[in-house]
């Protein structure tokens, strides 16, 4: 591992920007938004940096840098926004970041088959701005869309909050280029589907970086609809709102945004006077119908004023002062999103929500539902837990929160990755075979193990 001649080569003979001198360069490269390096940071405890930093500004560039790598034996960690929640943007001491911000192209790719060529680097808040200035969205809305990039949402498979109605991370890209290990590119051109290609665009979907680095997504876009409807209801309690908007899914209506809060978060986002869970969302286009209507008033019952609900929808992204605030406050905030089946979802909910809160330090668990299945659901919880046990328990948090899903047949993941958190858990969920395909892939792909990211820590 010659680290110091592979700078030299990537800056004199290629004049690629990098950085491995500079600390405080190197310092802002630290962390990522894993509430354990959230704590080091609110508590001004030193993390780690990586060993250098790496910016190529072109597909080209990326290439050359995995191929030096690949050459030097460095190993490299994708760097996109560094809003993921797992640390799996958090490299080691002899690590050498490679940051594709600068990959931040916006352009048509074809506007009659509304596709758009945009660089793995942009911001999904600038790729849905430059959208709506010309009458067009993605609809892909994560709580962290202005702080993710498209290429760190395709490798943590994401999911926003319109994915009911229009889908996930998955659905929307039409083709994709990569660079791999080795220094290949790999160009999929976008088409509407096509056989063989899922095999080869799932080396990069989910694999968190550790398969290849994303340069360039051909994302499927929406006409912006000129109609909608959107709607908020009280409803009893959070089971009988599971069971409501379960019959609402086989009915066939998917709201484009659908979403159920459990009675804590109910009284904590909107301060009613009653206790009960909220349901809320959108109707889009042809959804937008009164007989829709009627039918979710038939399903939800009680209406609720729509200020309630245009609060909720102007602040929702409105998270990480509070989550900053709450940690200065002595409060640490955690997050587990978990894949859930319908016959399964409320027993989960329930075990978990119970036995967590048994923990001591664990001061609040409350939860909501914002992804919906014709199967199931995506089940988020939120956690807050005394700052300054947060260390010792969490492990015990996790164990807890991830066994008893896998127990009552759920996944013990959704949308946020493996990162630095879940490799044991996902491990035991996949079985030795599955590992060890995934293990062998990893391999074949990567011989150097020069990419690190979730699926390393999987296999390893
Ligand atoms: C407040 C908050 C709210 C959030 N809400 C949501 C939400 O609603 N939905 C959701 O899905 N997620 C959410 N997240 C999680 C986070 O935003 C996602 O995991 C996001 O996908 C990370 O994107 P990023 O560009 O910041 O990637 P990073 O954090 O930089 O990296 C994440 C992983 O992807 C890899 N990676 C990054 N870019 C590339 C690339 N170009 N090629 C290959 N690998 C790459 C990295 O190596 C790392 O393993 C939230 C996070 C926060 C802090």
């Amino acid at each position: 591992m010659d680290k110091v001649n592979f700078f030299k080569k990537l800056r004199m003979v290629y004049s690629i920007e990098s950085y491995w001198i500079d600390k405080s360069i190197l310092k802002m490269y630290s962390r990522d938004y894993w509430p354990l390096l959230v704590y080091k940071h609110v508590e001004n405890i030193d993390i780690e940096s990586p060993y250098g930093i790496v910016i190529p500004k072109t597909e080209d560039e990326v290439v050359k840098v995995l191929r030096l790598a690949s050459e030097f034996g460095i190993p490299l960690r994708v760097y996109g926004g560094g809003s993921g929640v797992l640390g799996g943007a958090k490299a080691g001491e002899d690590e050498v970041i490679i940051d594709l911000s600068r990959l931040n192209w916006i352009r048509w790719y074809d506007k009659r088959s509304r596709i758009v060529d945009v660089g793995s680097g942009a911001y999904m808040a600038e790729v849905e701005s430059w959208l709506n200035n010309q009458g067009y969205t993605s609809r892909h809305y994560p709580q962290s869309i202005n702080v993710a990039t498209i290429g760190g949402l395709i490798s943590t498979y994401s999911s926003g909050q319109y994915s009911t109605g229009y889908g996930n991370i998955e659905d929307m890209i039409l083709g994709i280029h990569y660079a791999t290990p080795g220094g290949e590119l790999i160009k999929l051109k976008p088409v509407p589907r096509g056989n063989i290609l899922p095999i080869l665009m799932g080396v990069v979907f989910g694999s968190e970086g550790s398969l290849g680095v994303i340069t360039r997504v051909y994302l499927s876009v929406y006409k912006k609809p000129k109609k909608s409807i959107k709607f908020i209801y009280l409803i009893d309690s959070f089971e009988k709102a599971i069971e409501q908007a379960y019959k609402l899914i086989e009915y066939g209506v998917y709201p484009h945004l659908l979403r159920i809060f459990d009675e804590y978060e109910s009284m904590l986002n909107f301060g009613l006077d009653r206790w009960g869970a909220v349901a809320l969302g959108i109707l889009e286009g042809g959804l937008a119908s009164k007989d829709n209507m009627r039918l979710l008033d038939k399903l939800f019952g009680k209406k609720l004023q729509l200020g309630l609900f245009e609060k909720w929808y102007n602040s929702r992204n409105d998270v990480i002062r509070y989550i900053y605030t709450l940690f200065k406050s002595g409060l640490a905030v955690e997050t587990v999103e978990l894949s859930a089946p319908w016959s399964k979802v409320i027993s989960i909910y329930n075990d978990i929500r119970s036995r967590v809160l048994e923990i001591e330090g664990v001061k609040t668990a409350t939860a909501h539902i914002g992804h919906f299945y014709n199967s199931g659901v995506g089940l988020y919880f939120t956690l807050t837990i005394e700052l300054n046990r947060l260390k010792s328990i969490y492990r015990d948090i996790w164990d807890t929160i991830e066994y008893i899903c896998m127990k009552h047949g759920g996944a013990p993941l959704h949308h946020h990755g493996i990162g630095k958190v879940r490799g044991k858990y996902v491990r035991e969920f996949l079985g030795i075979n599955s590992i060890n395909l995934l293990a062998s892939i990893k391999r074949t792909i990567d011989p150097k193990n020069i990419l690190r990211g979730g699926l390393e820590k999987l296999v390893q």
